[in-house]
């Protein structure tokens, strides 16, 4: 196995159910972090393993996507759009965000004629030449130049910034809530000025929500809070309910550039696979169902009242996507080894390395909240001097 890091955790895991991984011992680990935010409805959610398994034994993959008419498709579509404003009703589904970041790229570029993006500083929209490029952290991207020229980086939250957009610009792709950033909410203004400025320059405004989006923040999608609509949505993770799929949304008239000069103009073999895109819809359908992204804000609220201690400077959150601040990373790396060895598993951030990840299954309960911020505050007071 090829590592990314050379500290890797080597937890091992032999099942995992609802809020617990279990380890071969038996002994079970809290899970306060989804796999980075993408087991929104749990573990192997019965009714999510259940659609994988019958739709296994009728078909897996059949032909690249586009070619075939695959219910399984058609059907997560329906059920996505809606949740969806009319002009999100085209579907390309694809099989990892960055892959979706990449064709956003394409789309935006090809639809609007124009070759300059617009994102932000610390965004992370992926790993692949294109999202890289797309994402505005340095020392991720510093050794792996010539990346994609045409990319200019702004401040996140910034009204001022957003003068940067002009009639030169192709796209805006933003992450509706910052996450490797170490969760930044933006003002509600902000994203209405945003979407004045697109709509003023003939902008598109895409919406990275990756991370996000999928009843993450408490609504289906984020942008549902800051009372706005992208021209372009991007979702990925936790709308898989632990397969693999991503999704590029926009509306069938800008979506139909990959149809012409040239045909095929976005190629993916496994895009729309049967197995994911039927295991989306039972996660969609269960998000659907009532109470669970209606708790969101009251168990956000409890995360926020349970987590006090002097060692925690700070709180940043959006529903269940949360970070709690601490004085640095050597405060914070010792506490997220001890909250392991206690039995729950959390993190730190991409490009905030000083704030623990806390973004568990929604279906956590409040008893399980309780217990787990107990850990973590055991944590803390066993690490803190
Ligand atoms: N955008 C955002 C906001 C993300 O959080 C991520 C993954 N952390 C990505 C894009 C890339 O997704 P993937 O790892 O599936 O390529």
């Amino acid at each position: 196995m090829a590592q990314t890091s050379p500290t890797p955790l080597l937890l091992e895991v032999e099942r995992a159910s609802g809020l617990y991984m279990y380890r071969p011992d038996g002994s079970k680990v809290i899970d306060l972090i989804s796999g980075i935010g993408v087991s929104n409805v749990g573990h192997c959610h019965p009714k999510v393993v259940q659609a994988v398994q019958e739709q296994a034994r009728k078909y897996m993959h059949l032909m690249v996507y586009g070619e075939v008419v695959q219910s399984p498709q058609v059907e997560l579509a329906e059920v996505m759009a809606s949740t969806l404003p009319d002009n999100l009703h085209g579907f390309y589904f694809l099989n990892s965000g960055s892959e979706a970041i990449d064709a956003a790229i394409k789309l935006v570029k090809r639809y609007s004629g124009r070759n300059e993006i617009i994102t932000c500083i610390d965004a992370y929209h992926g790993s692949s030449n294109g999202a890289l490029s797309a994402s505005g952290n340095e020392y991720f991207k510093q050794s792996y130049r010539p990346l994609l020229t045409g990319f200019k980086h702004i401040e996140f939250n910034n009204r001022l910034a957003l003068e940067s957009i002009s009639c030169r610009t192709a796209a805006v792709i933003i992450e509706t809530v910052q996450g490797e950033a170490g969760i930044r909410v933006p003002d509600k203004e902000y994203m209405l000025a945003l979407r004045e400025r697109c709509t003023y320059t003939g902008t598109l405004l895409v919406l990275d929500e990756i991370q996000c989006g999928a009843g993450r923040t408490g609504t289906t999608w984020a942008f549902e809070q800051f009372g706005i609509v992208p021209d372009v949505l991007v979702a990925a993770k936790g709308m898989g309910g632990g397969m693999p799929i991503s999704a590029l949304i926009a509306s069938q008239k800008l979506l139909s550039v990959f149809t012409y000069n040239p045909v095929l103009g976005h190629i993916s073999t496994f895009g729309g696979h049967p197995v994911s895109c039927v295991a989306a819809k039972a996660t969609f359908e269960l998000l659907k169902e009532p109470g669970l992204l209606e708790n969101v804000k009251r168990k956000e609220a409890l995360f926020r009242e349970l987590l006090v201690h002097p060692a925690i400077r700070e709180i940043r959150s959006c529903g269940l996507m949360m970070a709690a601040e601490m004085d640095s990373y050597e405060v914070l790396k010792p506490v997220i080894d001890r909250a392991l060895e206690l039995g729950v598993l959390t993190d730190w951030f991409l490009f905030c390395d000083n704030s623990m990840r806390i973004a568990p299954p929604l279906i956590i309960t409040e008893e399980e909240i309780q217990e787990a911020c107990k850990i973590i505050l055991q944590a803390i007071s066993d690490t803190y001097l």
